[in-house]
């Protein structure tokens, strides 16, 4: 099986360690036809990246494609900053970028004080303990997953369920509705098995991605290998590996990957 494209990857527009050519050439070597440069939202208030880097990472995507001959993608994983998930990338910016992944993160600028509490606190802290206030926070998650994933045009929800605790069949059966993939991600290993075949029964279709930070992790598949072995997920719901996946976001736009 072969990953043909990585489209979580970090650099030092945010809190990763290489530049955006270290990224695009080590996909080279590992044989990728594209790779993603996605680092973190605006809102996050230590390492998102910032608006006004946007033309600089664009033009270092150009020439680490022009250099390496594989597509370099711009992209972002952007934060969820209120209640009913509205993202950090907003519309007026849709042109700066490629493809949009988003994920749920702890610590970042809320809008909100029941987001602030939910995502920031609450769910973090008190949802793994189970209780009334635990899953009042997952249901308020699962919501603002839902309202997020129908309302924009997410390629790609980041590590579901990694501190942010949802109903994962719930809101993977609103990414197959829409269009939006489940990322396997090879960085954080969280989800159980079972939660896996949840995730899978709903129909929903996924993307490997490594979240590496630093170069050499790009295009790490191997944990996402044994995960979909252990679990019996089919390579053909898995987009990247021997194709190319199908973005909601550039057909959004109007344009094409
Ligand atoms: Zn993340
Ligand atoms: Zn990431």
């Amino acid at each position: 099986m072969k990953l043909l494209g990585d489209y979580h990857t970090h650099t030092v527009y945010s809190h990763g360690t290489g530049r955006v050519m270290d990224n695009a050439l080590v996909a080279k070597e590992k044989g990728l036809e594209e790779i993603g440069i996605s680092d973190h939202g605006f809102s996050h208030p230590l390492y998102g990246i910032k608006k006004s880097c946007l033309d600089f990472l664009r033009l270092e995507c150009k020439e680490a494609q022009e250099k390496t001959g594989v597509r370099v993608l711009v992209g972002i994983e952007s934060n969820f900053v209120n209640k009913s998930g509205r993202c950090d990338l907003s519309e007026d910016l849709y042109d700066k970028f490629d493809i949009f992944l988003a994920g749920a993160h702890v610590f970042v600028g809320y809008k909100d004080m029941s987001t602030w509490w939910n995502v920031g606190v609450a769910s973090p802290l008190v949802t793994a303990f189970g209780g009334k206030r635990g899953e009042r926070a997952r249901s308020f998650i699962t919501n603002m997953y839902i309202t997020a994933i129908s309302s924009q045009p997410i390629d790609v929800l980041t590590h579901l369920d990694y501190r942010v605790f949802s109903n994962v069949k719930e809101v993977a059966d609103c990414c197959r509705q829409f269009g939006t993939y489940v990322e396997i991600n090879t960085k954080k290993t969280h989800m159980t098995d079972e939660q896996w075949r949840e995730v899978y029964s709903t129909g929903v279709n996924f993307v490997i991605g490594s979240d590496a930070h630093s170069p050499n992790r790009v295009a790490d598949i191997a944990p996402a290998l044994e995960l979909m072995e252990r679990v019996g997920i089919s390579p053909d719901r898995v987009h990247n590996l021997n194709g190319k996946p199908s973005f909601r976001f550039a057909k959004y736009k109007g344009t094409s990957l």
